[in-house]
């Protein structure tokens, strides 16, 4: 996001630090998106929401009127502090001040399954992301994310239009590269709806848009080394033009791609997500 010259604060004297560019704030003010972003979450009762990056509390405040209880991640000190006070006799509101890239998402869905339950054990504690994103660290923070993916039941995040266009694309769209192959091998993408820039403060240059992304169960992931898929997937699209056999020299030979049933004369772009699972798996798998 960009142009950040307005100072207005939407939500009251609180606030009284102007926006920060590089922390990519820009905070939401129309009530109709807000509404939408709520709806989306619709948060259930036992639900352990976390927000990312909650500013001035365009969400985190109808977020806890209806929930009563919202963990939040920010950076910004000045913020922590108004977020508290306005917090008050709204529901219960834990402010983790820390880079969200720092926090361990499947440490705070165990201690959050602790806290309701001490002798229910952490198997199952997962909990549900939601989050405006910085706009400058949102692929970070969605390969954070996935790092994390067993510990989360699903995500609901605004971010660049162009950024969940991305995510979203199949083979043969311009747009389909590193981004989608790694987002739909460990969840689905659902984009949500499409938010116009006159929505925040400072006004950003771009579209922005919704997504809802749900991790896949372990079973149906199949990936069975994710730093070697990950590899794989970096190399394939680091040149995108060039064909596989050329991109991937440095990790597989033509005579393994072919095994896997890909053609080394493809290029990335054209690669479905299964095929370049299947790819790695045969390199996971090959004796060393
Ligand atoms: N949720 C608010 C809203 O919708 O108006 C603010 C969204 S603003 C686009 C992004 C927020 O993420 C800001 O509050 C910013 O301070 C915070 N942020 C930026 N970098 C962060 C980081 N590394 N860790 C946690 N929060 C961060």
């Amino acid at each position: 996001m960009s142009s950040h010259k307005s100072t207005a604060r939407p939500f009251g004297s609180a606030f009284s630090s102007p926006a920060k560019k590089h922390l990519g704030q820009n905070f939401l003010h129309d009530r109709s998106v807000i509404d939408r972003i709520v709806q989306a979450v619709n948060p259930k009762p036992g639900d352990r929401l976390v927000e990312i990056g909650p500013g001035q509390g365009a969400l985190t405040f109808p977020l806890l009127d209806r929930h009563g209880q919202l963990t939040v991640i920010e950076f910004d000190r000045d913020l922590v502090g108004p977020l508290i006070e306005m917090a008050k006799q709204r529901g219960q509101l834990d402010v983790i001040h820390r880079d969200v890239l720092q926090v361990d998402f499947t440490a705070l869905a165990a201690s959050s399954d602790a806290d309701s339950d001490p002798g229910a054990g952490t198997t199952n504690a997962r909990i549900r992301l939601v989050g405006n994103l910085p706009y400058n660290l949102s692929s970070p923070i969605l390969f954070h994310a996935l790092e994390h993916a067993a510990a989360i039941t699903d995500m609901v995040f605004m971010l660049q239009k162009e950024v969940v266009d991305r995510m979203a694309a199949g083979p043969g769209s311009k747009v389909y590269g590193r981004l989608s192959v790694m987002l739909q091998a460990y969840c689905t993408v659902h984009p949500l709806f499409i938010v116009p820039p006159g929505a925040f403060h400072p006004v950003p240059k771009v579209d922005s848009a919704v997504v809802r992304l749900v991790p896949r169960p372990a079973t149906e992931i199949g990936v069975a080394d994710r730093t070697v898929f990950a590899n794989v997937v970096r190399d394939a699209f680091g040149q995108r033009r060039k064909t596989l056999r050329n991109a991937l020299s440095r990790i597989c030979d033509t005579a393994t791609m072919e095994a896997a049933g890909i053609s080394p004369q493809a290029r990335a772009e054209q690669i479905p997500v299964a095929d370049f699972v299947r790819l790695a798996n045969s390199l996971t798998e090959r004796p060393a």
